[in-house]
């Protein structure tokens, strides 16, 4: 007698799909088989029974200067991204000048845990403060981050001989670097002369972010990851360029993986073009690209050139990205895609361009290989009872009022998707059911994370 049976359903995992029930006991999958007994019965007929998601990149509560936060808490984001399907998200330490990384894991912790509704591992920011703490790293895995974030953009941004530096010092600690890689001197020139000569609307956003530069940044840190030794994970690659990057390297049987997102997937750069705030609302970087490059990027996942789906879910509310009205480069970067992303990419497996299977292991078990998560993203005995009963056949019209994310927009609006989740399950228990989150906040555990490589 098992404390849970999922009955009834088909199996589907990155590697096969059949018909078993799972049973469930101490919160760990105990047996998949058949007509099996449990104090409680979920019945998942008609349904596929699948790993719970896996999100390895999400921003909540995220401090954007200038008194701004992303709008989601780790309460209200963690929810929102049950409620699609998420089950686990691995979310960033951005430490303080002065603060150890050991202090600053400890803050954001202090933050995260009495509201998650799931369980969730950190990705410790390596920025140029953090280039004289590099002896700090060895610390900072122990502690349970498997994984370190560089930038070559923004104020976090690293020069080569830094990226070098740092991926030294995460190989040595047996960590994995994951990286926002834009070429920023191109990008800094671009914008001020854009601004100089009065184009100030958002459509100059993604004309300031070429693709071409992308690829060339993405290119660069992969040489420099070769140079030093190191696997290397690509964040929230936007272009056909930068996939191509990934993709040759791949075939020089090098440890490179790569991401992409949903709104790369869904949304393309005429959406800047909309007037006033709405140009606004989408701006995300890198930005939102053409149409082919939506395209390159479907067929990329289908190819195995990329390997995870992510979000990067960053919300700002329509008030906070209003105050680039006048100047597109003042515009708080990032958009909400938590809850939609098992069902976004489900549509790939809709439109004939990939499995079950692979839909399975771009959402759920190459993200939890990477991140370092052994006992998620998968249906496996012995590992956590994270599962999606998953209606192939529930058909939802996305809009602000259909999720649940704190903010008061989304980039998906009239966007139909067929596909939902129907049950979740985190550990065993039931914590989304139809619609509704019933997850007490602060049951979420925080994981400790060793990456495991190459996938
Ligand atoms: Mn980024
Ligand atoms: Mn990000």
């Amino acid at each position: 007698m098992f404390d849970t049976v999922i009955a009834h359903g088909t199996i589907v995992t990155s590697a096969a799909t059949f018909p078993a029930d799972v049973g469930v006991t101490d919160g760990v999958i105990a047996v998949l088989g058949r007509g099996l007994a449990g104090r409680r019965t979920i019945d998942a007929a008609g349904r596929y029974v699948i790993p719970g998601g896996v999100d390895m990149h999400v921003h909540l509560q995220m401090p954007a200067g200038d008194g701004i936060v992303s709008s989601d808490t780790f309460y209200t984001g963690t929810r929102a991204a049950a409620l699609g399907g998420t089950t686990t998200i691995v979310d960033f330490v951005e430490p303080l000048p002065g603060e150890t990384l050991l202090a600053a894991l400890g803050a954001r912790r202090a933050e995260a845990d009495p509201q998650v509704v799931i369980d969730y591992g950190l990705h410790m920011t390596i920025g140029p403060a953090e280039i004289p703490k590099l002896g700090q790293v060895a610390a900072a895995f122990a502690a349970g981050c498997g994984t370190f974030k560089l930038y070559t953009a923004y104020d976090f941004r690293l020069f080569d001989g830094q990226v070098m530096q740092a991926f030294e010092a995460i190989r040595d600690a047996g960590g994995l670097p994951v990286i926002h890689a834009e070429n920023w001197d191109v990008i800094t020139t671009l914008v001020g002369r854009n601004l100089a000569q009065g184009r100030t609307t958002p459509h100059w956003h993604p004309r300031s972010r070429p693709a071409l530069m992308e690829g060339e940044a993405v290119g660069r840190v992969i040489d420099v990851a070769t140079l030093v030794g190191t696997p290397l994970h690509i964040f929230h690659v936007s272009c056909a360029e930068a996939a191509a990057r990934i993709r040759s390297a791949r075939q020089r049987g090098l440890p490179i993986s790569g991401e992409t997102c949903p709104q790369y997937l869904f949304l393309d750069q005429d959406a800047y073009d909309a007037p006033g705030v709405e140009g606004c609302l989408p701006v995300c970087s890198p930005p939102l690209r053409t149409p082919v490059d939506q395209q390159a990027l479907w067929q990329a996942l289908a190819a195995g050139d990329l390997q995870v789906v992510t979000t990067d879910h960053c919300p700002f509310t329509r008030a906070d990205k209003a105050r680039g009205l006048d100047d597109f480069s003042r515009i708080p970067g990032g958009v909400p895609s938590i809850e939609m992303r098992l069902s976004a990419v489900f549509q790939g497996v809709r439109r004939g361009l990939f499995s079950l299977n692979r839909w399975v292991a771009l959402c759920c078990t190459a993200p939890a290989r990477l991140a370092g998560l052994p006992a998620k993203g998968d249906i496996a005995i012995g590992g956590d009872a994270d599962l999606v009963i998953f209606d192939p056949e529930r058909r939802l019209t996305l809009s602000t009022a259909s999720l649940h994310e704190q903010v008061d927009w989304t980039p998906y609006a009239g966007v139909e998707l067929q596909g939902w989740p129907e049950v979740v399950l985190s550990r065993g228990e039931v914590i989304a059911a139809k619609g509704v989150c019933t997850a007490a906040p602060g049951r979420g555990r925080f994981l400790s994370r060793k990456p495991q490589f190459p996938i």
